[in-house]
């Protein structure tokens, strides 16, 4: 969607001329190649402009055979030459335009990786990046914009310079004193020829500006028009949701949807508009162009006839003088252009300029051989942005490397929000979290973020190799990646892989790429956390998708896979933390016991009310 506000000129100008420079410094050889291309081919057709102009002369002339074969040769050479460069040219540019158009994403991705993680996670920026995205897939809005309009600037700017030099002539060529039509010599026809140009092209400009106010007042319906019908074209390709399609016909439901849309249809905003003004606004812009193109035909046409110049001449200045006026027609439409960039480029630069305040840090970690490193929650409280309601309340907490320690409590009692905000997915809202005795804002993130190594629960696998998933690299130790698939649980399956660690998960890149369950994958996830190696590993919930078997093989190699490492664990699986050092009891966002398993089940509490329930339940199963 565009931002509707209309801006100034200056603004305008602001915003095209920012996006410019952006894309100008990340791919100088597009714009080099364009600039190239449109000047050659705004300037050559005035080469054959000229000469046919002046072999018509010689034909209406002398009829010199030399000077006729010298104009011809000049004529045919001059166009094989141009037409070669300008096929050269014309490569050149679209090879550089499909490798930025393929690489300008990255300027987003680069941005979303910059940025603080509750802007990433937050439903405004994902609504600017998806519009953003819609705008320049619906017709080439925001930055793809800029290399059309530099390419049109040029093309105009030589277009018009060439056609001025071949035009003068026209105005300074004198019809005979003697011929009735000598008052055409008046420097008052010269300006009023001009005059009228830039008149029909002002109008012309005018209406075409107006026409395309009524494509950003249609954005938002294409927008969102948009937006259904790629979820639409998508929908039965979409492997995730092929069971569910079959299962309960939601393709019928969706189809409904479609037939009930009317962003495309004719009868749709912009499809009334072009019947109506924009229709209207189209033919006088046109009649105004076509009325100043037979004034100039008659104007050229009468002063050939009185004899200001040959008649080969007549072709050159009606083929320049259309050009000129086309070309600064052009450059008026193209203000109307910008104009709708500009509103386009308010939701591009409103996404680009979200602030990145929580990543500022620049203290490093020390790497200490003796791993002595040291956390402390210290009163931190937590309010998700936009939330009324405390995550977490006045957390206290120290544990140092070596120790195991669980939390654990019921859904929505905060662990989760104590590890996003242990690895600044988030900085608390009150109180601090101290590494070593030092706030951890003051760390640089990606130093501190190297002490941890993490599982989420909704962690994500690359479809690339297994190898490459295990050690987050394409370049990585097979002995070490291999040795932690086996200790995570993954060794069988591992040697059944035709190609072990070159295999690809999932299909989506490789036809012959493994499928793999949610177990598997929670296993694969927990390798690659063992094969970061760092002084901290945390687990949400690792065993949730693991079968019984599994996840007690997890549970008794527990000791071995951590070493001495600090292992924080999540699970609201109760009988899972029992050989942890530590557990400590999440309610409602505070923590509400600490202690050991033996300690905890023996006073009234969270605890033992959990553990109660969920030994009830097993008993019950068991028995
Ligand atoms: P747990 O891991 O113990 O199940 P969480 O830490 O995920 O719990 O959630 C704690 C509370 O914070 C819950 O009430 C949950 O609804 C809320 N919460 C979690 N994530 C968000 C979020 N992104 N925005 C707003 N509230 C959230």
């Amino acid at each position: 969607m565009a931002n509707s506000k209309k801006a100034s000129l200056r603004e305008v100008m602001h915003l095209n001329n920012r996006a410019f420079k952006i894309l100008y410094h990340k791919y100088p050889r597009l714009f080099l190649s364009g600039g190239l291309y449109q000047s050659l081919h705004a300037l050559s057709p005035y080469v054959g402009i000229y000469l046919s102009a002046q072999l018509i002369n010689e034909l209406a002339g002398t009829r010199n055979v030399e000077r006729l074969q010298t104009w011809v040769l000049a004529a045919l050479c001059s166009a094989a030459v141009l037409a070669f460069l300008e096929a050269v040219l014309q490569r050149w540019q679209t090879y550089e335009y499909n490798v930025a158009r393929e690489d300008i994403n990255s300027i987003y991705a680069q941005k979303m990786i910059e940025m603080d993680f509750s802007c990433v996670v937050s439903s405004k920026t994902q609504e600017d990046f998806s519009q953003i995205r819609q705008n320049a897939n619906w017709a080439g809005w925001g930055f793809p914009r800029i290399r059309d309009f530099f390419n049109s600037i040029l093309q105009s700017v030589f277009s018009a310079c060439g056609a001025v030099a071949l035009t003068i002539s026209l105005f300074t060529a004198r019809i005979p004193v003697q011929n009735s039509f000598a008052f055409l010599n008046h420097p008052f026809f010269a300006i009023l020829m001009l005059g009228m140009m830039l008149a029909a092209i002002f109008l012309s400009a005018c209406c075409n500006n107006r026409a395309s106010v009524y494509w950003i007042q249609y954005a938002q319906q294409a927008k969102f028009g948009n937006r259904f019908f790629s979820f639409f074209g998508g929908l039965s390709m979409d492997r995730h949701r092929a069971m569910d399609l079959r299962m309960y016909d939601q393709e019928q439901v969706c189809r409904s949807y479609v037939r009930r849309n009317k962003s495309f249809t004719p009868g749709s905003f912009i499809a009334r508009k072009a019947k109506g003004p924009m229709g209207m606004l189209c033919a006088v812009g046109v009649m105004t162009s076509v009325a100043f193109t037979g004034a100039i035909y008659l104007f050229t046409c009468i002063k050939a006839w009185a004899g200001a110049f040959a008649v080969g001449s007549v072709t050159q200045y009606i083929g320049a003088f259309t050009k000129l006026s086309g070309s600064i027609g052009q450059l008026f439409n193209l203000v109307g252009d910008l104009r709708g960039n500009a509103a386009f480029l308010r939701t591009t630069f409103d996404f680009l300029d979200i602030p990145h305040e929580m990543y500022q840090g620049s203290l490093t970690v020390e790497k200490r051989s003796d791993c002595k490193y040291e956390i402390e929650f210290r009163d931190v409280s937590f309010r998700y942005p936009g939330s009324e309601v405390y995550a977490l309340r006045h957390a206290s907490m120290k544990f140092r490397v070596g120790e195991r320690l669980a939390i654990v409590g019921r859904n929505g009692s905060g662990k989760t929000t104590f590890v996003k905000l242990l690895c600044r997915l988030y900085d608390p809202t009150e109180g601090e979290i101290l590494l070593n005795g030092i706030n951890i804002r003051k760390y640089d993130y990606a130093e501190y973020m190297s002490i941890f190594s993490i599982v989420f629960q909704d962690f994500k696998l690359l479809a690339f190799g297994l190898g490459e998933n295990v050690a987050a690299k394409s370049k990585y130790n097979r002995m070490r990646a291999e040795s932690c698939l086996r200790q995570a649980g993954f060794g069988e399956r591992l040697d059944a892989l035709e190609k072990g660690l070159d295999t690809y998960l999932y299909r989506e890149f490789d036809e012959k790429g493994v499928e793999i369950s949610g177990g598997e994958a929670q296993k694969i996830a927990l390798a690659r956390a063992l094969y970061k190696d760092a002084p901290f590993i945390i687990l949400d919930e690792p065993t949730a998708a693991l079968d019984p078997i599994a996840e007690s093989e997890v549970y008794t190699k527990f000791n071995e896979l951590v070493g001495d490492k600090t292992a924080i664990y999540i699970s609201h699986r109760l009988s899972s933390c029992r050989f942890c050092d530590t557990i400590a009891v999440f309610e409602e966002g505070a923590i509400v016991q600490r202690g050991t398993h033996e300690e905890l089940v023996a006073q009234p509490g969270e605890y033992a009310e959990l553990w109660n329930a969920q030994a009830q339940y097993y008993r019950k199963n068991g028995e």
